[in-house]
């Protein structure tokens, strides 16, 4: 199982980076199986390094800020008029809203006229995209918001290994429960200590250090980092809570597990 960071910057696109989107794929046989974690501004275009969109199986969203979902927008087009037009309808599966959040996304009257086939998540009830499972936690965020746990196989056929997404959220059980064991934890930063004090909406760097020493995770991959915030100071504030190894997130880089 492969994790393909296509665009890693949190709230808004930076200068080095899309927004929010990472890929998440695992071979079986012959065949590759691709799910796309969120999809915000810039990161269509990235995906093109990475993947032929249409081989995509399916997208799946954290919430519906508009840092997570907007190249939906261009997805659908690509779907719709790009090479091998039209394509068959994508898979995606987002919290409760997701229908009307297209709808304002692309412009037309109703979802049923865009190139996307639309469910639901609901807490603890996982869906299986090849060898791929995926598992949606609810995370702690001004909207509703999921963490996800996505197990599939290793890449070196010794077993199964778990990657968790926590999307963005502020610390809560059900993402340290989504979290615990995992091989790889992507953990949103995009806050800071000291700067930050409202609750409830992201991590800063030592909660996301908390949640990686507390759920007792191999390694600790940070993500969402806004252009305003320091990349630097939260991976030293992960390092003052989390002795494991600490990343931070950059645009093409693998994680091979
Ligand atoms: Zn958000």
């Amino acid at each position: 199982m492969r994790l393909v960071v296509v665009g890693c910057s949190g709230s808004v696109s930076g200068p080095d980076s899309a927004s929010s989107s990472y890929l998440v794929q695992a071979d079986e046989g012959e065949r590759t199986y691709s799910v796309l974690l969120d999809l915000g501004s810039g990161a269509f275009g990235q995906l093109l390094r990475y993947a032929r969109p249409e081989d995509v199986d399916a997208v799946l969203l954290s919430h519906l800020h508009a840092d997570h979902v907007v190249d939906l927008a261009a997805l659908d087009v690509y779907l719709r008029y790009g090479p091998g037009s039209p394509h068959h309808q994508m898979p995606l599966v987002g919290p409760e809203g997701t229908d009307r959040r297209l709808v304002e996304l692309i412009g037309e009257p109703d979802a049923g006229t865009c190139s996307y086939a639309i469910s639901t998540w609901a807490a603890g009830t996982p869906i299986e995209v090849g060898p791929l499972r995926i598992e949606p936690f609810e995370a702690r965020h001004p909207v509703p918001a999921f963490a996800f746990r996505i197990t599939g196989p290793s890449e070196d056929g010794t077993g199964t290994r778990a990657i968790v997404y926590t999307g963005d959220t502020d610390t809560c059980d059900s993402v340290t429960a989504a979290a615990t064991g995992a091989d790889l934890l992507l953990a949103e930063a995009a806050f800071e200590e000291d700067r930050d004090e409202v609750r409830g909406i992201h991590l800063t760097g030592r909660r996301a250090g908390e949640l990686a020493t507390v759920a007792a995770v191999e390694r600790l991959v940070l993500t969402h980092i806004p252009p305003w915030t320091s990349r630097e100071k939260v991976r030293a504030e992960a390092c003052t809570a989390y002795g494991g190894p600490v990343d931070v997130a950059k645009p093409g880089v693998i994680f091979a597990l």
